[in-house]
């Protein structure tokens, strides 16, 4: 046989490959999307309705039946239709044994009825196969196509077989089902799509209290200050000066904040003497945002990268800089060259240009494409060893920064030190506590902690 018949053999349609007839119950938005999708994909679709006149908005190749007629045709029925007009399903219950039952349905709210819409489709059919699935995609991306950010389709139910036919049908939609267990996970999935960045909440709350209190406290020291006792007008520090002291703050705060629940569960593990307690409750949810505080700390430290970028055009920085040449022409006297200066500026910049790489590349390591393609030691060197290293370098970036002014009194305005001393006690306070865990006193039970023992075992043989 030669290439090409074998090719045309491949492509010619089988037996196996014609899809069984699949039924939807109700017409709306979403039906008629997952209607189109599925004869897209060489499914007959059959839509029960409650008038079975069609319309030009029906997917080409459709039927329209009653929802009776419909039901006897097809083994998978798909309920599109609101939780609320369920009740219609009650008559059906004979025609509706033994069939599987997708439950699609959304709520407006989270937790809005005790049981979840597939438990309660469960109760009023129970002679039904009831599995949960799709509520997750929304009729415009399956209408458009345009599925790349939710091709995950959660899928449970209590019946094995039910739900692999239904995890079948997503698999030839070009979906990728994810089995989420029995029904009782029903309500978790009915309530994701009504989440809002859930684990971003705290970290942009965070943020936001921290900027607004070192902008005020960077506006005190920086403008009224001046003004009180200089009578210095500098209020154009509001645009660039004052943001690019709290963008490289809150960078540094917020990446402190993201190794110090580590820190933290260490010295709890360590005065428990086992693992298998759980933490307390702001921790264990701490733990979970500490990639999204990571991110958020991130896009601060670039916004600091770009305030710096322009600092040589700024007309405050130019007249500062040729005023000062002028005096030097009128005085008749060059400055020497301050070699120490010189060094602490050049260290500082290569601090903060080596702390931002690293920071970019933890930031990159973070995304699912990357993550998912190192394994969990490489994940763990990348997020644990080059973690501490970025808050190392940006730390020190902070410390040189200050240089020889750093404790100086004359810094103090009001008894208020410079903002970035502030910003230095929680990565300080990070390091040094890591650094004693690092002691092998403490690392080695440490480390047989979190390989299972126990220090007071609480099932002794
Ligand atoms: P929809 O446009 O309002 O359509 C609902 C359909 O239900 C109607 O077209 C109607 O179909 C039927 N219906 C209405 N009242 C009824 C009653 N009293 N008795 C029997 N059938 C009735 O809603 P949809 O946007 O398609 O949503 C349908 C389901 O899919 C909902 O549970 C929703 O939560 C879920 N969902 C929707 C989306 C989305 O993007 N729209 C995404 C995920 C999940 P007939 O006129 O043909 O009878």
């Amino acid at each position: 046989m030669n290439k090409n018949s074998s090719n045309i053999m491949a492509l010619a349609p089988t037996t196996s490959n014609r899809r069984e007839t699949v039924c939807i119950f109700g017409t709306g938005d979403f039906g008629r999307a997952l209607g189109h999708k599925m004869i897209q994909s060489g499914y007959p679709v059959v839509f029960g309705s409650r008038s079975t006149q069609t319309s030009s908005l029906i997917p080409k190749g459709a039927e329209v039946l009653s929802h009776t007629e419909a039901a006897q045709k097809a083994a998978v029925i798909i309920i599109a239709i609101q939780r609320q007009h369920y009740n219609f399903l009650t008559p059906l219950t004979e025609i509706l044994h033994g069939k599987v039952l997708v439950d699609v349905s959304n709520n407006l709210k989270i937790n809005e009825y005790p049981e979840s819409n597939a438990e309660y489709l469960a109760q009023l059919v129970p002679g039904a196969k009831v599995v949960k699935a799709f509520n997750t995609v929304s009729a415009w991306a399956l209408q458009s196509g345009t599925l790349d950010a939710s091709r995950q389709v959660f899928v449970c139910g209590d019946d094995m077989e039910a739900k692999q036919t239904v995890m079948n049908i997503v698999r030839a939609l070009g979906l990728t089902p994810l089995d989420q267990g029995s029904l009782l996970a029903a309500q978790e999935i009915e309530n994701y799509p009504l989440q809002l960045f859930p684990m971003w909440k705290f970290p942009i709350l965070l943020s936001f209290g921290l900027a607004a209190f070192f902008f005020f406290y960077c506006l005190i020291r920086n403008v009224i200050y001046p003004y009180v006792y200089e009578n210095k007008d500098f209020s154009f520090f509001i645009a660039i000066s004052i943001p690019n002291r709290i963008c490289p703050i809150l960078a540094l705060v917020l990446l402190a904040l993201v190794y110090l629940p580590g820190v933290l569960a260490a010295i709890i593990q360590l005065y428990r003497g086992t693992k298998y307690r759980r933490f307390p409750d702001w921790l264990d949810k701490w733990m979970l945002c500490r990639k999204q505080l990571g991110l958020v700390a991130l896009a601060f430290a670039s916004l600091h990268v770009l305030y710096t970028l322009v600092i040589p055009i700024r007309s405050f920085v130019r007249w500062r800089t040729s005023s000062q040449i002028i005096s030097q022409v009128l005085n008749n006297k060059t400055e020497p060259l301050n070699t120490t200066n010189a060094w602490l500026s050049d260290s500082y910049l290569a601090l903060g240009i080596l702390g931002f790489f690293l920071f970019v590349l933890l930031g990159i390591t973070s995304l699912p494409s990357v993550s998912n393609n190192v394994n969990w030691r490489e994940f763990r060197f990348v997020q644990s060893k080059l973690g501490y290293l970025t808050l190392i370098l940006c730390t020190a970036h902070t410390l040189v920064y200050g240089g020889k002014r750093f404790l100086s009194s004359s810094s103090y305005r009001w008894y208020l030190p410079n903002a970035y001393m502030l910003s230095l006690v929680v990565p300080c306070m990070v390091l040094v506590v890591k650094f004693v865990l690092i002691f092998p006193c403490l690392d080695k039970p440490l480390t047989r902690i979190r390989q299972g023992w126990e220090r007071n075992p609480q099932y002794s043989e």
